[in-house]
């Protein structure tokens, strides 16, 4: 149910997205789309693996093994990623991230984080968290659907906020 609603958002706000999922992405680069359906409120986003962990393939060693470790617990806290103003509860996520299963034949891999939340009645912002970690990223193409506005905006380290 969770994954359906997430790729019904896929299809709302990314058919017009800069990076279709096939085309390579640029580093330093994201997409992220939030959504809201009454009181839930769905969160997707994706960037390059390069922008978090440093590279793109599988991991080779236990170092880069612990890396994605580390990332895996850091995007299980939503705090680390957006804020919301009234907070929100987060109910249900989703990691991808390189493994042993993907092919080594892409040049360029995403993390993907889905996120499910349920807020309270109205959500006024939402502050973007992740860069103050994610030190190289420094644009997300960001783009809403709620139920008082549907918009777009490019939020960078310097403007981390969303006014809904
Ligand atoms: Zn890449």
């Amino acid at each position: 149910m969770f994954r359906i609603a997430l790729s019904l958002l896929t299809l709302l706000l990314c058919s017009t997205a800069p990076q279709a999922q096939h085309k390579a992405h640029t580093h330093g680069e994201g997409t992220l789309s939030l959504a809201q359906d009454n009181s839930d409120w769905y969160l997707e986003l994706a960037l390059p693996a390069m922008d978090l962990l440093g590279f793109e393939h599988a991991p080779q060693n236990t170092a880069q093994k612990q890396k994605i470790n580390e990332l895996a617990d850091r995007l299980g806290d939503s705090d680390n990623l957006i804020r919301f103003s009234p907070d929100c509860r987060l109910t249900e996520k989703v990691l991808e991230l390189p493994d042993q299963h993907r092919s080594d034949h892409h040049h360029h891999s995403d993390i993907s984080v889905q996120y499910r939340f349920s807020c309270p009645g109205d959500v006024s912002n939402a502050r973007l968290t992740i860069f103050t970690w994610a030190t190289s990223l420094h644009l997300l193409h960001t783009q809403w659907l709620t139920q008082k506005s549907t918009a777009s905006a490019r939020l960078t380290p310097e403007q981390p906020q969303i006014e809904f």
